[in-house]
């Protein structure tokens, strides 16, 4: 189902608590959200749907997954770069690294690791900050 977004500072600031499989529905309207988005956002984070909950979906071409309780294990080549929320659309200066090493769980509970690196890397470290309460 598609959701409506938040833009309410008070919700986007607050902090995420971890997915269960009791989630998976929101894992579920999360992509169908951003399937209906994908023209303005390449990823989105539950909170941006109203629910604060560790799960984030990522654009793969025209493929959308989501991804509960994403973590990242490890991370290397730090850069600054300016980042711009299609939210908000206001440029602001963040650290981001190159290359990350994700951990996450499917909608099954299971759980995956993978190396990401340039675009998908920077989005998923920008949609982790949504998790946590930062919005760039
Ligand atoms: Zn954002």
């Amino acid at each position: 189902m598609v959701r409506e977004l938040v833009q309410n500072p008070l919700m986007l600031n607050a902090k995420s608590v971890r997915a269960t499989e009791e989630d998976v529905d929101v894992a579920r309207d999360l992509i169908d959200t951003l399937q209906a988005h994908l023209d303005r956002f390449s990823g989105m984070a539950a909170v941006m749907i109203g629910e604060r909950k560790r799960i984030i979906a990522i654009a793969k071409g025209s493929m959308v997954i989501a991804a509960l309780n994403p973590k990242i294990l490890s991370k290397s080549g730090e850069y600054e770069t300016e980042e711009e929320c299609p939210l908000l659309g206001k440029a602001t200066k963040v650290v981001r690294y190159k290359t990350i090493r994700l951990l996450w769980q499917d909608g099954n509970m299971k759980e995956h690791v993978a190396l990401l690196d340039g675009f998908q890397a920077q989005l998923v470290q920008h949609l982790i900050d949504h998790c946590d309460g930062i919005v760039v």
